[in-house]
């Protein structure tokens, strides 16, 4: 696994991306979770170039990077210091999100018009180094299509965004699959988006008061349909699967023997491993939406820690053809 703590990126590369961030342009860049195609976040028609480019409807608001955490304070309002803390200590940088009430310097179009904001600080040098240097926060979504697959390499976001003004090549990301996203209550917190910290890594820091899963409103970007391939997929004994097996393609958590009957067989993991498998999610359905297979099929994996996560978006990529 490459290590993102130090990055191949040539320094001038991260310096002409600044300035284009400066300059009010939409920069992809590599993030340790997915790539991100981000603006200055306190530019709202930067901002704007995001919705557009995504074709993202304006519901759907964006998390806001930042590369120190004093940098916080700009964005949010922090009422409760101590619980932030302590989950600034133990998870960033890292692949957490925290949905915070927001100051009213940040522009309506980075939240959607919610009098809250989701901040994080990615654990990737590439997207600290463009943060400092652009000086400013990065208002940035996944560097994808509205709906379709997450980039996990810089050539998916050229396929699917050929007109960002600059793209940041940092290789494969090293976790695959974006933030877990919460929001704090009393002296808890509640999950909007699972993740690769996983509740039982919160819990060991805040108690968790109510699983967001079951109740769905809270978040506007907890759609059920997202994630998807150009392509049908289908769960393996969730969906009702249409069309000969000899034209889909088969992705399960491990290598299978026997999967003959497919055109194309791709596994996530060598072994069980589940965080593994998170970060070679949205490879494997690029390559098996690249391979002229008509439909994938995938094998459900255990619904514990990350395997929560990789869940959820299986099921918001095969629910619209169940
Ligand atoms: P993306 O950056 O594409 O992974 O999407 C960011 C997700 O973060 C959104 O779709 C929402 O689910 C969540 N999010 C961002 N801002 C807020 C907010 N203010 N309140 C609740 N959820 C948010
Ligand atoms: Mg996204």
């Amino acid at each position: 696994m490459a290590n993102p703590r130090k990055h191949m990126v040539n320094n001038q590369v991260i310096s002409n991306a600044a300035k284009v961030i400066q300059k009010g342009g939409v920069v992809a860049f590599p993030t340790e979770t997915v790539y991100g195609l981000g603006a200055d976040a306190f530019n709202p028609m930067a901002v704007a170039r995001i919705f557009e480019i995504k074709e993202r409807p304006a519901f759907d608001p964006l998390i806001v990077h930042i590369a120190e955490a004093d940098g916080l304070g700009l964005l949010a309002e922090i009422e409760n210091k101590e619980l932030v803390d302590k989950l600034i200590e133990k998870f960033w940088p890292g692949p957490l999100t925290i949905v915070l009430p927001k100051k009213s310097s940040v522009p309506d179009i980075v939240t959607s018009g919610l009098s809250t904001v989701a901040v994080r600080m990615p654990d990737h040098l590439v997207a600290l180094e463009l943060i400092r240097e652009s000086g400013t926060p990065i208002a940035a979504p996944s560097a994808n299509k509205f709906g379709m697959l997450s980039p996990t390499l810089a050539s998916h976001v050229g396929k699917q965004l050929p007109h960002v003004d600059f793209i940041i090549d940092g290789g494969k990301t090293t976790v695959g699959i974006e933030s877990t996203v919460i929001t704090l209550s009393g002296n808890g917190f509640k999950l909007l988006r699972p993740g690769v910290i996983t509740v039982a890594d919160l819990e060991e820091v805040l108690p968790e008061i109510h699983n967001m899963r079951e109740n769905r409103l809270q978040s506007p970007g907890q759609l059920k349909s997202h994630y998807s391939p150009r392509i049908p997929v289908y769960i393996q004994g969730e969906s009702a699967i249409k069309g000969d097996l000899g034209n889909a393609g088969y992705l399960a958590l491990s290598p299978l023997q026997n999967t003959g009957e497919y055109q194309l067989s791709l596994s996530l993991s060598t072994g069980n491993d589940l965080r593994e498998a998170a970060v070679n999610l949205f490879s494997a359905l690029h390559q098996l939406e690249e391979s002229g297979v008509k439909f994938i099929v995938v094998e459900p994996v255990p619904e514990t820690g990350i395997g929560m996560a990789i869940m959820d978006r299986l099921r918001k990529a095969a629910y619209q053809y169940k």
